[in-house]
């Protein structure tokens, strides 16, 4: 069912903490961590607890967990300070886009100069 943890996710499984990752932050519906192959000074990936394979699935189908990933990317942000310099929120959609971990996630990337991109 939508939303239910994926026995084959490694999000879930990181967010079940039967991965290890380097948690930033955590609330009862999100989990921050750094990425394992690090983009940037900061890139901090921010997940919803429950399973949307995208950030448009998640959105329509749990928007309140969709708003808490985009807040928790600005605290990530702030505790990062990343905020004063700027920072990207990324969310790579389908894997023409470079999605790469089909459940929805939050790349917070800052610390260096980011071209701009559109
Ligand atoms: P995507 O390519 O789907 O937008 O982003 C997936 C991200 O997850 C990539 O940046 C990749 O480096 C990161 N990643 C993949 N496997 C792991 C892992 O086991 N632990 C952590 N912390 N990050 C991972």
């Amino acid at each position: 069912m939508a939303g239910e943890a994926q026995p084959d996710c490694l999000f879930c499984k990181i967010a079940a903490g039967e991965i290890p990752a380097t948690v930033v932050r955590e609330t009862d519906t999100t989990l921050a961590f750094r990425d394992i192959n690090p983009q940037a000074p900061t890139h901090v990936l921010v997940i919803p607890r429950v399973h949307y394979p995208n950030a448009a699935e998640l959105a329509a189908g749990d928007p309140g967990a969709a708003a808490d990933v985009l807040r928790e990317a600005g605290e990530v942000a702030a505790r990062e300070k990343v905020d004063g310099s700027g920072y990207r929120i990324v969310f790579n959609t389908g894997s023409g886009a470079g999605q790469t971990v089909f459940h929805a996630h939050a790349h917070v990337l800052g610390g260096r100069d980011l071209q701009r991109l559109v």
